[in-house]
Protein backbone atom coordinates (compact mmCIF):
# COMPACT_ATOMS: atom_id res chain seq x y z
CA UNK A 1 0.00 0.00 0.00
CA UNK A 2 1.12 3.67 -0.95
CA UNK A 3 -0.27 6.69 0.54
CA UNK A 4 -0.18 9.14 -2.51
CA UNK A 5 -1.16 13.27 -1.71
CA UNK A 6 -3.68 14.65 -3.73
CA UNK A 7 -3.85 18.26 -4.11
CA UNK A 8 -6.63 20.81 -4.56
CA UNK A 9 -5.87 24.54 -3.46
CA UNK A 10 -6.21 25.48 0.54
CA UNK A 11 -8.17 28.94 -0.49
CA UNK A 12 -8.70 29.80 3.49
CA UNK A 13 -4.74 30.05 3.86
CA UNK A 14 -4.49 32.88 1.75
CA UNK A 15 -6.83 34.88 4.24
CA UNK A 16 -4.31 33.91 7.04
CA UNK A 17 -2.37 37.10 8.08
CA UNK A 18 1.43 36.70 7.70
CA UNK A 19 3.43 37.66 10.69
CA UNK A 20 7.17 38.89 9.80
CA UNK A 21 9.40 36.91 12.45
CA UNK A 22 12.91 38.66 12.51
CA UNK A 23 15.60 35.93 13.31
CA UNK A 24 19.48 36.62 13.96
CA UNK A 25 21.20 33.65 12.79
CA UNK A 26 25.24 32.93 12.68
CA UNK A 27 27.26 32.03 10.14
CA UNK A 28 30.72 29.80 9.82
CA UNK A 29 32.77 32.72 8.98
CA UNK A 30 34.40 32.87 5.50
CA UNK A 31 34.04 35.91 2.91
CA UNK A 32 32.52 35.28 -0.29
CA UNK A 33 36.05 35.60 -2.10
CA UNK A 34 38.01 33.21 0.62
CA UNK A 35 34.88 30.91 0.07
CA UNK A 36 35.23 31.32 -4.01
CA UNK A 37 39.15 31.10 -3.74
CA UNK A 38 39.00 27.83 -1.66
CA UNK A 39 36.28 26.11 -4.48
CA UNK A 40 38.34 26.84 -7.04
CA UNK A 41 41.30 25.44 -5.19
CA UNK A 42 38.85 22.31 -4.73
CA UNK A 43 37.93 21.97 -8.23
CA UNK A 44 41.65 22.14 -9.80
CA UNK A 45 42.83 19.81 -6.78
CA UNK A 46 39.77 17.39 -7.93
CA UNK A 47 40.48 17.63 -11.24
CA UNK A 48 43.81 16.67 -10.90
CA UNK A 49 43.13 13.82 -8.82
CA UNK A 50 40.70 12.84 -11.68
CA UNK A 51 43.65 12.69 -13.99
CA UNK A 52 45.91 11.06 -11.70
CA UNK A 53 43.27 8.60 -10.62
CA UNK A 54 42.03 7.92 -14.44
CA UNK A 55 41.54 3.93 -15.44
CA UNK A 56 39.58 2.76 -18.37
CA UNK A 57 36.43 0.75 -17.47
CA UNK A 58 37.22 -2.67 -17.80
CA UNK A 59 34.85 -5.09 -19.38
CA UNK A 60 32.95 -6.92 -16.67
CA UNK A 61 34.21 -4.91 -13.57
CA UNK A 62 31.51 -3.96 -11.49
CA UNK A 63 31.25 -0.11 -11.20
CA UNK A 64 30.49 1.54 -8.16
CA UNK A 65 26.97 2.40 -9.82
CA UNK A 66 26.42 -1.94 -10.40
CA UNK A 67 28.00 -2.24 -7.00
CA UNK A 68 26.02 0.01 -4.42
CA UNK A 69 23.08 1.05 -6.45
CA UNK A 70 22.20 -2.83 -6.24
CA UNK A 71 21.93 -3.08 -10.03
CA UNK A 72 18.70 -0.19 -10.19
CA UNK A 73 21.10 1.41 -13.00
CA UNK A 74 20.43 5.27 -11.76
CA UNK A 75 21.00 7.15 -9.01
CA UNK A 76 19.15 9.22 -6.70
CA UNK A 77 19.86 13.13 -6.08
CA UNK A 78 20.86 12.22 -2.04
CA UNK A 79 23.48 9.95 -3.93
CA UNK A 80 25.37 13.02 -5.56
CA UNK A 81 25.15 15.43 -2.77
CA UNK A 82 26.81 12.59 -0.48
CA UNK A 83 29.59 11.95 -3.21
CA UNK A 84 30.00 16.59 -3.36
CA UNK A 85 30.29 16.50 0.52
CA UNK A 86 32.89 13.43 0.26
CA UNK A 87 33.08 10.58 -1.94
CA UNK A 88 35.16 8.66 0.04
CA UNK A 89 32.92 8.82 3.34
CA UNK A 90 29.91 7.97 0.85
CA UNK A 91 31.55 4.88 -0.35
CA UNK A 92 32.28 4.03 3.40
CA UNK A 93 28.88 4.50 4.06
CA UNK A 94 27.84 2.49 1.05
CA UNK A 95 30.25 -0.86 2.66
CA UNK A 96 29.01 -0.13 5.97
CA UNK A 97 27.19 -4.11 6.86
CA UNK A 98 24.44 -2.05 8.20
CA UNK A 99 22.60 1.64 7.01
CA UNK A 100 23.13 4.11 9.32
CA UNK A 101 19.71 3.94 12.04
CA UNK A 102 17.38 6.71 11.43
CA UNK A 103 18.36 9.59 14.23
CA UNK A 104 15.59 11.76 16.39
CA UNK A 105 16.77 14.90 13.85
CA UNK A 106 16.00 12.70 10.65
CA UNK A 107 12.48 11.89 12.05
CA UNK A 108 11.63 15.22 12.99
CA UNK A 109 13.19 16.64 9.64
CA UNK A 110 10.85 13.74 8.20
CA UNK A 111 7.80 15.36 9.79
CA UNK A 112 8.30 18.84 9.36
CA UNK A 113 8.49 17.65 5.09
CA UNK A 114 5.22 15.59 5.71
CA UNK A 115 3.33 18.59 7.46
CA UNK A 116 4.13 20.72 4.79
CA UNK A 117 2.95 18.20 2.08
CA UNK A 118 -0.22 18.07 4.02
CA UNK A 119 -0.94 21.59 3.76
CA UNK A 120 -1.55 21.52 -0.01
CA UNK A 121 -2.86 17.57 -0.27
CA UNK A 122 -4.85 14.63 0.87
CA UNK A 123 -3.81 11.29 1.94
CA UNK A 124 -5.58 8.78 -0.72
CA UNK A 125 -4.09 4.97 0.02
CA UNK A 126 -3.31 2.94 -3.22
CA UNK A 127 -3.03 -0.66 -3.00
CA UNK A 128 0.06 -1.46 -4.97
CA UNK A 129 0.87 -4.93 -6.41
CA UNK A 130 4.36 -4.44 -9.00
CA UNK A 131 7.24 -2.01 -9.04
CA UNK A 132 4.52 -1.08 -12.25
CA UNK A 133 1.89 0.10 -10.02
CA UNK A 134 4.71 1.84 -8.04
CA UNK A 135 5.60 4.00 -10.42
CA UNK A 136 2.61 4.68 -12.48
CA UNK A 137 1.30 5.94 -9.33
CA UNK A 138 4.55 8.12 -9.04
CA UNK A 139 3.77 9.08 -12.76
CA UNK A 140 0.25 9.87 -12.10
CA UNK A 141 1.11 12.45 -9.34
CA UNK A 142 3.19 14.50 -11.64
CA UNK A 143 0.89 14.44 -14.15
CA UNK A 144 -1.92 15.51 -11.50
CA UNK A 145 1.18 18.10 -9.99
CA UNK A 146 1.40 19.17 -13.56
CA UNK A 147 -2.26 20.35 -13.59
CA UNK A 148 -1.42 23.00 -11.01
CA UNK A 149 1.70 24.15 -11.91
CA UNK A 150 -0.69 24.87 -15.20
CA UNK A 151 -2.61 27.33 -12.67
CA UNK A 152 0.33 28.56 -11.38
CA UNK A 153 0.14 27.41 -7.92
CA UNK A 154 2.21 26.17 -5.72
CA UNK A 155 2.84 22.33 -5.68
CA UNK A 156 5.09 20.43 -3.62
CA UNK A 157 7.05 16.44 -3.63
CA UNK A 158 7.03 16.26 -7.37
CA UNK A 159 9.30 13.64 -8.88
CA UNK A 160 12.11 14.42 -11.41
CA UNK A 161 14.15 11.95 -13.16
CA UNK A 162 16.69 12.36 -16.53
CA UNK A 163 20.07 12.15 -17.38
CA UNK A 164 21.60 15.96 -16.49
CA UNK A 165 23.86 17.27 -18.81
CA UNK A 166 23.56 13.99 -20.63
CA UNK A 167 26.70 12.38 -18.74
CA UNK A 168 25.73 9.13 -19.21
CA UNK A 169 24.21 8.49 -15.72
CA UNK A 170 20.72 8.78 -15.06
CA UNK A 171 18.95 10.26 -11.46
CA UNK A 172 15.79 10.12 -9.76
CA UNK A 173 14.77 13.05 -6.92
CA UNK A 174 11.78 14.36 -5.53
CA UNK A 175 11.34 18.35 -5.81
CA UNK A 176 10.37 19.66 -2.32
CA UNK A 177 8.58 22.89 -3.89
CA UNK A 178 7.70 24.85 -6.78
CA UNK A 179 6.14 28.06 -6.98
CA UNK A 180 6.10 31.66 -8.58
CA UNK A 181 8.13 34.14 -7.17
CA UNK A 182 6.54 38.12 -7.30
CA UNK A 183 8.09 38.42 -10.80
CA UNK A 184 6.71 35.56 -12.17
CA UNK A 185 9.33 33.25 -12.80
CA UNK A 186 9.47 29.38 -12.00
CA UNK A 187 11.20 29.34 -8.65
CA UNK A 188 12.38 25.73 -6.77
CA UNK A 189 12.78 25.73 -3.01
CA UNK A 190 14.62 23.28 -1.40
CA UNK A 191 13.56 22.84 2.32
CA UNK A 192 16.51 22.24 5.40
CA UNK A 193 15.61 21.52 8.63
CA UNK A 194 18.45 22.53 11.18
CA UNK A 195 18.61 21.57 15.04
CA UNK A 196 18.72 24.99 16.18
CA UNK A 197 16.75 28.42 15.90
CA UNK A 198 18.88 30.74 14.58
CA UNK A 199 21.93 28.88 12.97
CA UNK A 200 22.77 28.41 9.26
CA UNK A 201 25.37 25.46 7.89
CA UNK A 202 28.65 26.02 6.45
CA UNK A 203 29.12 27.59 3.12
CA UNK A 204 30.25 23.74 1.82
CA UNK A 205 26.92 22.76 3.46
CA UNK A 206 25.12 25.14 1.74
CA UNK A 207 26.80 24.73 -1.56
CA UNK A 208 25.64 20.92 -1.29
CA UNK A 209 22.09 21.87 -0.59
CA UNK A 210 22.49 24.11 -3.96
CA UNK A 211 23.45 21.41 -5.88
CA UNK A 212 20.86 19.22 -4.83
CA UNK A 213 18.21 21.88 -6.06
CA UNK A 214 20.26 22.59 -9.27
CA UNK A 215 20.31 19.21 -10.21
CA UNK A 216 16.40 18.61 -10.01
CA UNK A 217 16.07 22.11 -11.49
CA UNK A 218 18.19 20.69 -14.63
CA UNK A 219 16.19 17.64 -15.09
CA UNK A 220 12.86 19.39 -14.62
CA UNK A 221 13.95 21.85 -17.54
CA UNK A 222 15.37 18.98 -19.51
CA UNK A 223 11.73 17.65 -19.31
CA UNK A 224 9.85 20.45 -20.10
CA UNK A 225 12.60 20.43 -23.47
CA UNK A 226 11.10 16.88 -24.14
CA UNK A 227 14.74 15.61 -23.52
CA UNK A 228 13.83 12.17 -22.06
CA UNK A 229 12.07 9.54 -24.13
CA UNK A 230 9.38 6.95 -22.78
CA UNK A 231 11.49 3.80 -23.56
CA UNK A 232 14.76 5.41 -21.95
CA UNK A 233 12.39 6.43 -18.49
CA UNK A 234 11.31 2.53 -18.37
CA UNK A 235 14.32 0.83 -19.55
CA UNK A 236 16.53 3.27 -16.79
CA UNK A 237 13.87 1.38 -13.90
CA UNK A 238 13.67 -1.68 -15.34
CA UNK A 239 9.91 -1.36 -16.06
CA UNK A 240 7.69 -3.45 -18.22
CA UNK A 241 5.67 -0.71 -19.72
CA UNK A 242 2.75 -3.17 -20.86
CA UNK A 243 2.24 -4.94 -17.47
CA UNK A 244 -1.13 -4.84 -16.76
CA UNK A 245 -1.87 -2.13 -13.87
CA UNK A 246 -3.27 -3.07 -10.31
CA UNK A 247 -7.27 -2.28 -9.92
CA UNK A 248 -6.50 0.27 -7.60
CA UNK A 249 -4.14 2.01 -9.67
CA UNK A 250 -6.46 2.03 -12.47
CA UNK A 251 -9.20 3.51 -10.43
CA UNK A 252 -7.19 6.10 -9.39
CA UNK A 253 -5.68 7.06 -12.56
CA UNK A 254 -9.87 7.30 -13.49
CA UNK A 255 -10.72 9.73 -10.86
CA UNK A 256 -7.70 12.03 -11.75
CA UNK A 257 -9.23 11.56 -15.79
CA UNK A 258 -6.27 9.98 -16.83
CA UNK A 259 -8.07 6.65 -18.23
CA UNK A 260 -5.19 3.96 -18.61
CA UNK A 261 -4.42 0.77 -18.13
CA UNK A 262 -0.86 0.07 -19.04
CA UNK A 263 2.40 1.77 -17.42
CA UNK A 264 3.35 3.29 -21.17
CA UNK A 265 0.55 5.13 -21.32
CA UNK A 266 1.09 7.00 -18.53
CA UNK A 267 4.56 7.30 -19.05
CA UNK A 268 3.95 8.45 -22.56
CA UNK A 269 0.91 10.88 -21.50
CA UNK A 270 3.37 12.08 -18.48
CA UNK A 271 6.35 13.01 -20.41
CA UNK A 272 3.94 14.58 -23.28
CA UNK A 273 2.45 16.93 -20.97
CA UNK A 274 5.75 18.46 -19.81
CA UNK A 275 6.89 18.40 -23.54
CA UNK A 276 3.49 20.57 -24.58
CA UNK A 277 3.10 22.54 -21.11
CA UNK A 278 3.30 26.36 -21.40
CA UNK A 279 5.52 26.22 -18.18
CA UNK A 280 8.57 28.14 -17.70
CA UNK A 281 11.65 27.03 -16.96
CA UNK A 282 12.87 27.39 -13.76
CA UNK A 283 15.32 29.97 -13.42
CA UNK A 284 15.98 30.86 -9.95
CA UNK A 285 16.60 28.35 -6.76
CA UNK A 286 15.69 29.07 -3.18
CA UNK A 287 16.88 26.87 -0.29
CA UNK A 288 15.04 27.54 3.10
CA UNK A 289 16.51 26.78 6.50
CA UNK A 290 13.40 25.59 9.21
CA UNK A 291 14.12 25.12 12.43
CA UNK A 292 13.23 22.26 14.01
CA UNK A 293 12.08 23.12 16.90
CA UNK A 294 10.06 26.46 16.37
CA UNK A 295 9.21 25.42 12.99
CA UNK A 296 10.04 28.91 12.04
CA UNK A 297 12.35 29.85 8.76
CA UNK A 298 15.74 30.12 9.84
CA UNK A 299 16.88 32.60 6.52
CA UNK A 300 16.36 31.61 2.72
CA UNK A 301 19.19 32.01 0.76
CA UNK A 302 18.58 32.54 -3.01
CA UNK A 303 20.42 32.60 -6.26
CA UNK A 304 20.02 32.15 -10.23
CA UNK A 305 20.52 28.65 -11.59
CA UNK A 306 24.20 28.34 -12.23
CA UNK A 307 24.28 25.11 -14.98
CA UNK A 308 27.71 25.54 -15.29
CA UNK A 309 28.92 25.38 -11.63
CA UNK A 310 26.33 22.33 -11.56
CA UNK A 311 28.16 20.58 -14.92
CA UNK A 312 31.34 21.42 -14.00
CA UNK A 313 30.52 19.25 -10.51
CA UNK A 314 28.96 16.87 -12.80
CA UNK A 315 32.03 16.41 -14.84
CA UNK A 316 34.30 15.63 -11.39
CA UNK A 317 31.42 13.27 -10.01
CA UNK A 318 30.35 11.21 -12.85
CA UNK A 319 33.09 9.18 -13.87
CA UNK A 320 33.49 7.89 -10.42
CA UNK A 321 30.15 5.74 -10.79
CA UNK A 322 30.88 4.49 -13.90
CA UNK A 323 33.98 2.88 -12.36
CA UNK A 324 36.24 5.49 -14.60
CA UNK A 325 38.45 6.43 -11.61
CA UNK A 326 39.43 5.73 -8.36
CA UNK A 327 37.61 6.82 -5.29
CA UNK A 328 38.76 11.04 -4.03
CA UNK A 329 38.09 12.09 -0.57
CA UNK A 330 37.98 15.22 0.72
CA UNK A 331 41.46 18.06 -0.60
CA UNK A 332 43.65 19.87 2.58
CA UNK A 333 41.22 22.60 1.95
CA UNK A 334 38.68 20.74 3.47
CA UNK A 335 40.47 18.49 6.11
CA UNK A 336 37.76 20.43 8.73
CA UNK A 337 34.91 17.71 7.13
CA UNK A 338 37.85 14.62 8.49
CA UNK A 339 37.46 16.07 11.95
CA UNK A 340 33.89 15.15 12.10
CA UNK A 341 34.14 12.48 10.11
CA UNK A 342 33.29 8.29 11.81
CA UNK A 343 35.45 7.10 9.64
CA UNK A 344 38.28 9.25 10.17
CA UNK A 345 40.36 6.23 11.79
CA UNK A 346 40.05 4.42 8.84
CA UNK A 347 40.17 6.28 6.27
CA UNK A 348 43.17 5.10 3.87
CA UNK A 349 42.32 8.68 2.00
CA UNK A 350 42.83 10.44 4.70
CA UNK A 351 46.12 9.07 5.63
CA UNK A 352 47.54 9.35 2.72
CA UNK A 353 47.28 12.73 2.24
CA UNK A 354 48.65 13.07 6.08
CA UNK A 355 51.67 11.15 4.51
CA UNK A 356 51.97 13.72 1.92
CA UNK A 357 51.74 16.83 3.95
CA UNK A 358 54.72 15.11 6.62
CA UNK A 359 56.94 14.45 3.85
CA UNK A 360 56.71 18.11 2.06
CA UNK A 361 57.75 19.60 5.74
S1 LIG B 1 38.12 11.03 6.94
FE1 LIG B 1 37.91 12.77 5.57
S2 LIG B 1 38.44 11.98 3.52
FE2 LIG B 1 38.10 10.22 4.86
S3 LIG B 1 35.98 9.66 4.53
FE3 LIG B 1 36.01 11.03 6.27
S4 LIG B 1 35.68 13.09 5.44
FE4 LIG B 1 36.24 11.75 3.75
Amino acid sequence: MVQLFVGWPNFWRLMRPIVAVKIQFEVEIVSEEEFEAIDAAIQEAAMQEVEATSRKTRPGLLTPLDKFRGGLGYLSVSDLTAQFWCEQQMEYNFLAPEPKPETVQMQLGKDIHMARELELYDVVDIKIESKEDKWATRFLNCLNKMAFLDAQQTIRELPVFGEPFQLGVFVYGIIDELHFNEMGQLEISELKTRATNNSLPSKAQQNKNFLQAMLYSIMFNDLLEGKLATTTLLSKFNLNGLAALSEDVVKFANELRIPCAKLIQIADLMLSRFKTSNIPKISSVVVEYCSQFSHEEIHKTCLQLDESWAHSKLVTMLPYWKGERETIGVEIEEAWKCHRCEFADICTWRIKKDEECRKLK
